[in-house]
């Protein structure tokens, strides 16, 4: 490690004991922590004398911090009642997740990532945790944040972000709803009119069981995932679900109905306005009479029903975003370094089939203008249009993952070497993307 900082984090300056910490911008971009007095030994690092020492980000040191300054812990936001997941891929989002949320009264769930996302990205439980410690100590973030097992379907993967230190569980109870009815496979946004008993006693039974072995007396969030499915869920069937979950002693904080229309990945609400804003009131309303949140999954870039969620929630509601952060850090590329975008573009059109074996979207590749036709001063629109938005939303897992022939990244290190280096690029970008979402919720800074 090269131990020549350029760059000390204003706000990371924090105190333990006889112990001084701070964090540091080196010259490779990287920041590290720099410990002086006697927590010293507990982190690994290299010394420089006796005075001090400086220590790489890694999982086992932010573990070691975690033990000395409980607010990089993540906690539980009961209580709170606005609360937004900010799912962040690559481990680079949070300290403009933070700058964005800080002054609006909104609750940041800074760590959010489903399965799928973890193996899309090849990343781990402790490393996206370990990504938000950082950036909370390092923005001097003291308040409280939630780290969300979310889309979690079974239980060694409850164990699993237990074990982690997560502070949320969303259970994704999508394989246990009407598992052989008929009515599978309907067209996204039909209600299912069969009686909500035989569609989702399943789904109630297999919540009992999580709940009852990993939930039950602890202080851990807890959210029931019913919004996977290809119908929406009537009000009436958000209603058997709460009186059974109740009944049985089930104690949850959200619940995440499928509501109608369309929520797709990264692009605007699509559907009958005038009918989910009468949906989204009955279930707000069960959620306020049963003492929960409701929960709004892929609720990036819905901006036509943000203004309806905040009126008609009661103020009490969860939202959750993740590929909206990065597509911000594709624009920060496109911006920045267009001759990467323009090979990542490329690529990602070329291997769209694979990625919609993941991700359900509904773009128009035809639409998408030819890269070859633009300036590089033209290529962030990109950004900016529906279709090339969601090619570039579902495809990071492979843009990640992608290798040369002999076996090192084709696109890895770079993304993360020019986002590194662009990190205040990409942290207003940040700022005003994640800040329309909340204005447009009424949650402006106060
Ligand atoms: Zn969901």
């Amino acid at each position: 490690m090269n131990n020549n900082f350029s760059f000390i984090y204003p706000k990371s300056k924090h105190r333990h004991e006889n112990s001084d910490f701070f964090m540091a911008k080196t010259e490779g971009g990287d920041t590290v922590l720099v410990v002086s007095g006697p927590d010293m030994e507990l982190f690994d690092g290299s010394s420089e004398g006796s005075k001090q020492k400086f220590c790489p980000l890694t999982v086992e040191n932010s573990k070691t911090l975690r033990k000395l300054f409980s607010f990089t812990n993540p906690v539980s936001h009961k209580g709170h009642d606005i609360t937004m997941g900010l799912g962040d891929r690559l481990g680079l989002a949070s300290g403009g997740h933070i700058k964005a949320v800080c002054d609006t009264g909104a609750f940041p769930v800074l760590a959010q990532q489903s399965m799928r996302e973890l193996n899309l990205t090849g990343r781990s439980y402790d490393d996206v945790l370990s990504s938000v410690v950082w950036a909370v100590f390092r923005e001097g973030y003291t308040t409280g944040y939630g780290a969300d097992g979310d889309h979690l379907k079974t239980r060694e993967e409850v164990k699993y972000a237990i074990d982690c230190g997560f502070s949320m569980i969303t259970l994704d109870c999508s394989e246990h709803i009407m598992p052989g009815s008929a009515a599978s496979g309907v067209s996204s946004g039909i209600s299912n009119d069969a009686a909500p008993g035989q569609i989702y006693l399943p789904a109630i039974e297999h919540t009992v069981s999580i709940y009852k072995e990993f939930i039950d007396g602890t202080n851990l969030d807890f959210e029931i995932s019913l919004d996977e499915t290809s119908f929406s869920m009537s009000p009436e069937a958000h209603l058997f679900v709460a009186k059974e979950l109740h009944s049985r002693g089930v104690k949850f904080t959200s619940l995440a109905p499928r509501f109608p229309g369309e929520f797709q990945k990264g692009i605007n609400y699509r559907g009958d306005l005038a009918e989910f804003e009468r949906e989204f009131s009955a279930h707000a309303q069960i959620a306020r009479d049963f003492g929960y949140k409701l929960s709004v999954h892929s609720g990036s870039d819905k901006f036509s029903v943000f203004p309806s969620i905040g009126k008609l929630s009661g103020g009490k509601f969860h939202l959750k975003t993740a590929g909206t952060s990065w597509l911000e850090a594709v624009r920060v590329i496109a911006l920045t370094r267009p001759s990467l975008y323009r090979e990542v573009h490329t690529f990602a059109l070329a291997n769209l089939p694979e990625a919609k074996k993941y991700y359900h979207i509904t773009e128009d590749v035809t639409k998408i203008p030819d890269i070859h036709g633009l300036s590089d001063t033209e290529i962030h629109a990109y950004m900016d249009a529906d279709d090339s938005r969601q090619v570039l939303h579902i495809t990071y897992g492979l843009l990640l993952s992608a290798k040369t022939s002999d076996g090192t990244s084709l696109f890895r290190d770079r993304i993360y070497e020019t986002l590194q280096k662009h990190e205040y690029e990409y942290e207003i970008a940040l700022i005003k993307h994640i800040g329309r979402h909340l204005e447009a919720l009424s949650l402006g800074v106060m």
